[in-house]
């Protein structure tokens, strides 16, 4: 069952998400080569928590084989989603993808964003661009009377054209109450399909995008996917509630 938010609710989502806004961007600025990704972790979590939030994913059961440890997924290079974070240092060249969900006033927000650190390739820098401008890509098919078709062929559609795969079996979801809810939401499939997008619905857009193949296995951690072919990754992620004007991004800044 959708759960179609009241004005006053999407209120309390668009504070949890302006916030969890902040703390990317305290996170683009932080996050640097030789640096650990436990570290960005902490920062993460102290961010949140000084915003009057809990962290959505520390503790997060399902899917994995134990609790999730971190604050933040960070997910490197081939590495999809769910990377946890460790001591690993951040290297010259790697692709970073942090998602991180922010629990405030009893609603959920969730965000992702991709960064090269340092100097990268050209195609690097054009998946990323990819993957970007997919999301906003599906974000506009995001109103009333679409369904969740239109969302998932518009990532395809443009993630095709420019070469590179989207990754399926991981998707987008409802959000709130839950930090999962339905309906799901497919970075792939045919516009005209899938479940009606109605005015107080809010979701999490995410599409994931390799280089090279979509396939994926999950590392023995239970949680880390990466991409079989060892094929760099991208992952660009916005909250948004659909109104009767359309798509408003919740997890930006005003
Ligand atoms: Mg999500």
């Amino acid at each position: 069952m959708l759960r179609l938010k009241a004005p006053w609710e999407i209120d309390r989502m668009r504070s949890s998400g302006r916030r969890l806004a902040e703390v990317v961007v305290l996170l683009r600025e932080a996050i640097q080569p030789g640096m650990k990704s436990r570290e960005l972790d902490r920062l993460g979590e102290a961010a949140i928590r000084e915003r009057g939030g809990v962290p959505s994913f520390l503790g997060y059961r399902g899917g994995g084989s134990r609790p999730f440890p971190g604050s933040l997924c960070i997910s490197v290079n081939h590495e999809v989603v769910h990377g946890i974070p460790d001591e690993r240092l951040f290297l010259d060249g790697d692709v970073v993808s942090i998602d991180l969900g922010m629990h405030l006033d009893g609603y959920h927000a969730d965000t992702a964003f991709t960064v090269a650190l340092g100097a990268v390739g050209p195609k690097v820098a054009d998946l990323l661009d990819a993957t970007r401008e997919s999301l906003y890509m599906a974000i506009a098919q995001a109103v009333p009377g679409n369904r969740t078709g239109d969302i998932g062929c518009a990532v395809e559609s443009h993630v095709d054209s420019r070469g590179y795969s989207v990754i399926r079996d991981y998707v987008g979801h409802g959000i709130g109450k839950n930090l999962h809810e339905e309906p799901a939401v497919p970075n792939h499939g045919r516009s005209g399909t899938g479940v009606f997008l109605e005015t107080g619905l809010c979701i999490a857009i995410e599409p994931m995008v390799s280089m090279g193949s979509h396939r994926t296995k999950v590392e023995r951690n239970g949680w880390t996917v990466v991409t079989r072919d060892g094929s760099t990754t991208a992952h660009f992620e916005h909250t948004i509630a659909i109104t009767e004007n359309g798509p408003e991004i919740l997890t930006k800044l005003p």
